[in-house]
Formats: C-alpha cells, sequence, structure tokens
C-alpha cells in the first residue's frame, strides 16, 4: 500500500493533520463520508477490496467485547458512526498480509477511546434483559453517539 516508510510517515502526519484541524472534536465517531474525507481515496480503495472470506469462523462474534454491540443486534450498535478504528480494522484473512499489515498499523496509530461507554452499557443491558427492544435499543445508541458528538462541537 506504501513504497516505503517515509511514505507511510507522510500519509499519517497529512491524516493526522486533517484530523486535528476537522475532526478532532467528533472523534473518533465519524460518518461514512468523513471517514472517507479523512483516510482519502487512495486507502479507502484498498480498505474496499478487503473481505471476510470466512464468516463461518466466528471470531468477529466471539471476540466483541464492546458496549455498542450485542449478539441481539445484526450489527455494530452505532453504524452510522462506526469508530475510526473499527472502520480500519480487518483481521490477516481479509486480504494479503502486507496490506493488512499496513492497515493494522492505522488502526493501531487511529485507535482511540469509546466515548460515552458507560451510558452504552445502561442501553446494551436494558437490551438483553428485554426492557428494550432491538429498534429503541439501536435508536438510543444512535442518539448517544450524536449528543456526543453536538456537545464536542460546542
Ligand atoms: S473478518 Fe476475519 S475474524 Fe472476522 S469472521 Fe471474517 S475471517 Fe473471521
Ligand atoms: S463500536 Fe466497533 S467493536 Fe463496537 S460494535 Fe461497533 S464496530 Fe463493533
Amino acid at each position: 500500500m506504501f513504497t516505503d516508510q517515509m511514505e507511510k510517515d507522510s500519509y499519517v502526519q497529512q491524516v493526522w493533520e486533517k484530523l486535528q484541524s476537522k475532526y478532532i472534536q467528533v472523534y473518533p465517531f465519524l460518518t461514512e463520508s468523513e471517514f472517507r474525507d479523512l483516510f482519502g481515496y487512495r486507502v479507502i480503495k484498498v480498505l474496499e477490496k478487503l473481505t471476510c472470506r470466512n464468516e463461518a469462523c466466528g471470531r468477529c462474534d466471539l471476540d466483541i467485547d464492546c458496549p455498542y454491540y450485542s449478539r441481539m443486534l445484526d450489527r455494530c450498535g452505532i453504524d452510522p458512526y462506526k469508530p475510526v478504528h473499527c472502520r480500519l480494522w480487518h483481521c490477516y484473512d481479509c486480504g494479503p498480509e502486507e496490506i493488512i499489515e499496513d492497515i493494522r498499523d492505522l488502526t493501531g496509530i487511529f485507535s482511540d477511546q469509546l466515548g460515552p461507554e458507560m451510558q452504552a452499557i445502561v442501553i446494551k443491558e436494558e437490551l438483553e434483559s428485554e426492557r428494550l427492544s432491538k429498534e429503541e435499543a439501536e435508536k438510543q445508541f444512535r442518539q448517544l453517539i450524536e449528543e456526543f458528538r453536538n456537545d464536542a462541537k460546542v
């Protein structure tokens, strides 16, 4: 993906500068279009080619210990604002090893805290104890992140 370390460092620096100037307040919860703008065509093009080759392996389900996820949901509870490190992360079965290594490096560099986790855990517990429907839990997860993003902009 990068011809050498210098090119990679320069790319990381560019992304970092854009993040600081445009997205730092709402980071790491970016929309798809914000994520594409931040990482640029070159990396997005690579990410689009990576794909899970064996969903039956089940590791993605087993390994998820995340306040925004429940087995009762079909997907990430905050899908429209999926955190940057989750959008980047891919396992080694998803593509050529040298590409995954670069992507995993970027994931490490751009990983960050997960925002209002305590409130998310409450929503998750209510969903899993069936005090909230799936639809209501998804709505509350989304609102939680929208409030986080709006508060950060003030
Ligand atoms: S992305 Fe990787 S870890 Fe996840 S289910 Fe697919 S093969 Fe398994
Ligand atoms: S926030 Fe990330 S780890 Fe959690 S459910 Fe969404 S994609 Fe998965």
